[in-house]
């Protein structure tokens, strides 16, 4: 769950958006679940499909597990629910994620007593507002103290009855991530540090698997861990990497 920066719509796919979501408020009879698939080709071309993949970044992966590439339009509040119903053809309810994400979170989408969502959402909540990575499972922790709302979220957010991000794969693969990190920096550290070294380090980094896991490494609890320790004291090469990271995944660091 990396965080994402919800870009605006253009204006012709928004007015799209508003003329589907007018004809549900009109006609309670329409199914929305009908309504939705029967226009969900359109907006393949009408540019709502096009935002999603611009905003989850070069590598298209799935905005909720990140591992996984990225293939439908999710509704973070499901359409499915008559609660929901003002939400089916709202673009800041749509993500971009992939099958397996989609086929588990249809079914499930706790919400607290006042009916606000349970599950962080990528394109409001921060990642790291929530949680610590922890490089010995893979897990990601809740920071929060334990009985407070934002404590209940995260740990609602990766139980594995609401998410695949504690899912064995997934922590394996976020170890494997954090140990290509590791080793990007590692090499970069050794080296003259010319300007080829840091551009092959950049790549390196950007090509690791897990891009909210280099915020984690360079400005978080991972400055405590060699050799991020020593990298991340350059202020002029951190803010390099935040921009290479942020023009590769928007609004990822
Ligand atoms: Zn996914």
């Amino acid at each position: 769950m990396r965080p994402i920066n919800r870009i605006a719509l253009g204006r012709a796919a928004s007015s799209w958006l508003a003329r589907q979501q007018a004809a549900l408020d009109r006609d309670h009879a329409l199914s929305a679940v009908h309504h939705w698939s029967a226009r969900r080709q359109t907006m393949a071309t009408n540019g709502v499909v096009f935002a999603l993949r611009s905003m989850a970044g070069i590598r298209n992966r799935c905005m909720y597990c990140g591992d996984s590439e990225a293939c439908d339009i999710e509704h973070f509040r499901p359409k499915g629910k008559p609660e929901w119903r003002a939400n089916v053809f709202d673009w800041g309810n749509f993500l971009w994620i992939c099958q397996p994400c989609n086929r588990l979170k249809n079914s499930v989408f706790p919400v607290m007593d006042d009916g606000w969502p349970m599950m962080l959402d990528p394109a409001i909540d921060r990642i790291w507002d929530f949680f610590d990575f922890s490089p010995e499972t893979g897990y990601l922790v809740p920071i929060s103290e334990v009985g407070t709302i934002a404590y209940m979220r995260a740990a609602a957010t990766v139980s594995e009855g609401n998410s695949r991000l504690s899912y064995e794969v997934i922590l394996g693969e976020r170890q494997r991530a954090y140990r290509n990190l590791k080793r990007s920096a590692q090499i970069f550290f050794s080296s003259e540090q010319l300007e080829e070294d840091v551009e092959g380090f950049i790549q390196a980094t950007l090509d690791s698997g897990y891009p909210e896991l280099v915020e984690w490494a360079y400005s978080l609890r991972g400055r405590e861990i060699h050799p991020f320790s020593s990298l991340s004291n350059d202020a002029i090469f951190v803010e390099r990497l935040r921009s290479a990271m942020n023009n590769a995944y928007p609004g990822v660091w």
